[in-house]
Order: C-alpha cells, then structure tokens, then sequence
C-alpha cells in the first residue's frame, strides 16, 4: 500500500533512473489518467492510501498501485504518455492517438494557426498525409462549413482519424484525465472524405487549400533521434528518405493539378529544409513562395500559391 505522493515519488525516481526528461509531470499525468482526478484533486488526497478509496480497490491485487507500477513500467522504457493514455492535445482539442498515428507536435499548432488567418469559411481542404487528423479537423472544429479531405497510405492512420472526427464533434468529446470534456458544444459539420491513398494516387478532386505535414526527417537522422520518437512512433510518418525531401517532390509534381484557381498550399518542413523547399516549389512555378519560423525561431512551414 502506498499513498499518491508517495506513488508520484516511486514514479519520478524511475523515471529518473530512466533518463525520462520531464520525470515529475509524467509520473503525476500518469496518475491522473489511472485515478481519473485532476492535478488538484490529486494535491488534495496526496497523503491518502492510493488503494483505499473504495473498499472493492483495496481488496483487489490488481488495484491502483499496481496498475500504475505497469504504466510507470511502460513509460520507463521511452514510450510516449500520449500513447500509453491513448490522448494528446493539440490547438485546445483532444484527440485519440495510437502508434499508428504521429503524435501531434506543438510546432504543427504553428501551421493551423497560420492557416486559420487563410482559410475563409466554406473553403475545401486536402489535408495530404493526415495521420490522426488533427490539422485537417482543427481547421474544421474552429471554421465553418469547411470540406475537408484527409488522405493517408495508412488504413489504421485513417481508422484513428475517423475516430478523431466523432469524438472533435460529438457534444462529449473524449474524457480527459479529469472527465471533463474538452470539447463543450457540437459543431455541424460536412463528414469528411478519408481517403486511402498513396499520396495522390486516390485523389480525384480539387482543393482551395491543400495542408500536408509529410514525413520530412531524412533516414540516417532516424536513429540519432529520442528513443521516444525513434522506437514508438509509425516510421513511415517520420522518414523522408536520404534527404527528407521525397515527399515535398512528390507534392511540388502534383498539388497543383489538385488546386482550384489561386489555391494555395501549406507545407510544414524541418528547421534546415527552408531552402531546398523553396527551390523546388519555385522549379515546379509555384508563386508566392514564403518560408515562416515557428514560435521557437527555427524555418517550420512553407506557403505558396499556384
Ligand atoms: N516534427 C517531427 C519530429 O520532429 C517530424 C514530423 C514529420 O516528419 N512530419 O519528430
């Protein structure tokens, strides 16, 4: 038997032990997803037997204490707390996130955000590459009356994405940790086309906008990275083969024919692809072409129009 701070304790430890950067916040989000209490119920009933708070969990082996040492076990050995508790924010929504599914990054909030100035009401989308769907349906969740597409190579990507759509506009939304739904009203809004598809191979219409965060990372940098990232993420969303540029070529060869008249395309690239991004697109005649720096300063998202 062990009290919640002390639980929280015995998780930063190990997570010390581990190497795990953020060893407090993780041991304690770990301990509200299993707990379903929030960081302050959790302060308050800090010093309370963990197991204790129904007689039928303090009976039973497999109580709190237990099942959290498996979830302390789980993320000691790198894998991400998006995947062990199945959610992860982005731009103020919760989604569902599987490891079929690239977690979605602070940095792509970036490109939503610039999006959202762009993007009018009624516009259609194709969201190229669309994993879990957050882009695509964060768009659609804050504009109205948006056509969106989503297309992926992956059939359980796109499984993860149909989800995301039910639960962004369904009036529950998922439970957070604190069971509180994070998403508080229903939106209307126009299913979307999933499209399974390698790149555009399947894509027979035309787009106002086309949006992609491809896989941009080139393959000898995919062993240097956080075992997080390296040994639980899809790698198909990662690699962008020798030099990450094999997706953008594809894009640059076919967005625009997927492009209504002044249709305009918005890329995420990796901190050092600004410049081979700009060339190629300007080698295909795309126009207007501008790179933008993320929130950290580093080149995150190019533009363009056809
Ligand atoms: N930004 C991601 C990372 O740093 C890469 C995403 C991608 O390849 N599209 O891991």
């Amino acid at each position: 038997m062990a009290t919640y701070n002390e639980l929280i304790k015995l998780g930063n430890e190990e997570f010390h032990r581990a190497g795990i950067e953020d060893a407090d916040t993780d041991a304690r989000l770990l301990l509200e997803y299993l707990t379903g209490m929030d960081r302050q119920e959790l302060l308050l009933h800090g010093d309370e037997e963990a197991d204790s708070l129904t007689e039928e969990e303090a009976d039973n082996t497999d109580g709190i204490c237990v099942k959290y040492q498996a979830l302390l076990y789980e993320r000691a050995n790198h894998k991400p707390v998006q995947y062990i508790t199945g959610m992860a924010d982005f731009m103020g929504l919760r989604f569902h996130v599987d490891e079929n599914v690239l977690i979605p990054r602070f940095d792509t909030e970036f490109l939503v955000e610039e999006m959202m100035r762009e993007v009018g009401d009624g516009s259609s989308i194709l969201d190229m590459c669309t994993g879990s769907g957050c882009i695509l349906l964060s768009l659609m969740k804050y504009k109205n009356d948006i056509h969106g597409a989503g297309a992926d190579i992956s059939r359980a990507a796109l499984d993860i994405a149909r989800q995301n759509e039910e639960l962004i506009f369904s009036t529950q939304g998922i439970k957070s940790p604190q069971h509180i739904s994070l998403h508080n009203y229903n939106k209307e809004h126009k299913p979307v086309d999933w499209i399974l598809s390698d790149m555009f191979e399947n894509i027979t219409g035309k787009y106002d906008y086309i949006v992609s965060n491809p896989p941009y990372i080139q393959s000898e940098v995919i062993p240097t990275l956080m075992p997080e990232v390296r040994a639980h993420e899809p790698r198909i969303a990662l690699d962008g083969d020798m030099d990450g540029m094999k997706y953008y070529r594809i894009i640059a060869r076919e967005a625009a024919k997927h492009l209504n008249r002044h249709g305009k395309l918005f890329l995420e690239i990796g901190y050092d692809e600004a410049e081979a991004v700009t060339k190629l697109l300007a080698e295909h005649e795309y126009k207007d072409i501008k790179i933008l720096k993320d929130y950290s300063g580093n080149d995150r998202m190019a533009i363009c129009t056809t």
